[in-house]
């Protein structure tokens, strides 16, 4: 019997629990919880048309750790899987640690008053996890996740070492609206106006947000412009192979995302912290996002593909000398609606919060204290990333990166 409860009504939310009653066998009970509970409901209707698969609901503040940890000990799941927003991990965390239960996420915490996304507050975590023997897994998501997961999977069957690795994040689809994120707007926009960092010779080195462009060509997409930018997993990856000697993030762009965004930015729409409107206090990206089209909403008028990967050059395993690998998932847009009424985004996040859960639950994937998914086998995750809807490729190629 292996109950989980899930946190977040959103896409990447509607992804994993679909997918999660998909998969009976190891999810056997599947609880709900958001702060809206008729996301939860709309959420659990489709399931339950889509696989006959009955699901419990709940409206949870999960920043109220009391009534947070209230909710777990009614339900007594084996797993907490957070598929809030990063502000919500820490506190999350402290309900798994008051009642005993492991504990899964797909993006670290972030402070909501500085857009710094990084996993040092949750690591801090490890020996009260350790200690208590459960388990947190952070970042099991895509990229946050299943980029990690390659990087490791080509340490393990291809390069004795990596010195250069590449995560090159395309979302070739087209939503139809002159300006929508594919993920929750705050966090997104969020990330993409932050400083860009990359690892470089044993440091992080930061450089202005979208300051370098380069175009790339995507099977299945076409050619596009992509940004270097930072994203988590650059430094857990950088903890876990210590050898690299760069890593960097890249991801595309249209111009007409960045038009907007620019303007956005320009006339003070995209700060975070709070101003005086009408004698109330409001944070304008926050007010953005509730105009902007909620992501889950996208889904019927998405098409297209997206491609996320891995280029990695260092030493081969077999002695043949230096190398250069390419791991990859193409995702359509359209196929991820048509099983699970989300668009991509959402499908590409949710099918991995999934398998890692499902790794958790049957324990392939276990330790007591707080883990990043770079710190486990990769065979069984890829394994199942075949078996569940997100088939990758490995190919060499010719040369490393030109740039
Ligand atoms: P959405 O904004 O669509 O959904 C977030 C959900 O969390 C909403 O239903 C929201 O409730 C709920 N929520 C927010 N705050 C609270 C709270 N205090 N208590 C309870 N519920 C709350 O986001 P997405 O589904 O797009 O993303 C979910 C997570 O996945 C985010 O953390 C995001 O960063 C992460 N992500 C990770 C990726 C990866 O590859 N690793 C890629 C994409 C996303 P309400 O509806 O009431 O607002």
């Amino acid at each position: 019997m292996s109950k989980v409860l899930v946190i977040g009504a959103g896409g990447v939310g509607s992804v994993a629990v679909h997918k999660m009653a998909m998969n009976a066998g190891i999810f056997t009970h599947i609880s709900l919880a958001s702060r809206t509970k008729s996301k939860c409901d709309a959420i659990a209707e489709s399931v339950r048309a889509r696989t006959g698969a009955t699901i419990d609901t709940y409206a949870v503040d999960a920043d109220d750790v009391a009534a947070t940890s209230a909710l777990i000990e009614a339900i007594r799941p084996k797993l907490v899987v957070n598929l809030a927003l990063p502000y919500q991990d820490l506190n999350l965390m402290e309900a798994c640690l008051a009642t005993g239960v492991d504990y899964l996420d797909t993006a670290s915490y972030e402070p909501i008053d500085e857009a710094r996304f990084e996993y040092h507050w949750q690591w801090a975590y490890h020996d009260r996890f350790r200690e208590k023997g459960l388990m947190a897994l952070l970042g099991s998501g895509f990229d946050p996740g299943v980029t990690s997961v390659f990087a490791i999977w080509l340490k393990k069957h291809k390069l004795r070492t990596i010195r250069t690795l590449d995560i090159l994040d395309c979302n070739g689809g087209d939503h139809g609206q002159a300006f929508a994120t594919n993920f929750n707007p705050e966090i997104n926009i969020r990330e993409v106006s932050a400083p860009a960092r990359h690892w470089e010779n044993g440091k992080f080195v930061e450089t202005p947000a979208m300051g370098f462009k380069q175009q790339f060509e995507f099977e299945g997409v076409g050619p596009k412009n992509m940004y270097m930018m930072y994203h988590e997993e650059l430094e857990s990856l950088a903890r876990f192979i210590p050898e690299m000697e760069r890593a960097r993030f890249w991801m595309t762009f249209g111009d007409e995302y960045i038009k907007h965004l620019t303007v956005l930015q320009n006339v003070g729409m995209t700060r975070i912290d709070p101003v005086i409107y009408n004698g109330v206090e409001i944070v304008p990206l926050q007010f953005l996002k509730a105009v902007l089209p909620e992501p889950s909403s996208l889904g019927p008028t998405t098409k297209g593909k997206t491609n996320i990967g891995d280029i990695a050059t260092g030493e081969a395993l077999d002695g043949s000398g230096e190398k250069t690998f390419y791991v990859k998932n193409i995702c359509d847009h359209e196929d991820a609606y048509a099983e699970t009424g989300n668009q991509a985004i959402s499908y590409t996040t949710g099918v991995p919060a999934m398998i890692g859960a499902a790794l958790m639950l049957t324990s392939a994937w276990r330790g007591e204290g707080v883990f990043n998914v770079e710190e486990f086998d990769p065979d069984p995750f890829m394994a199942m990333l075949n078996e569940q809807g997100l088939p990758w490729t490995c190919e060499e190629l010719a040369a490393p990166l030109a740039f």
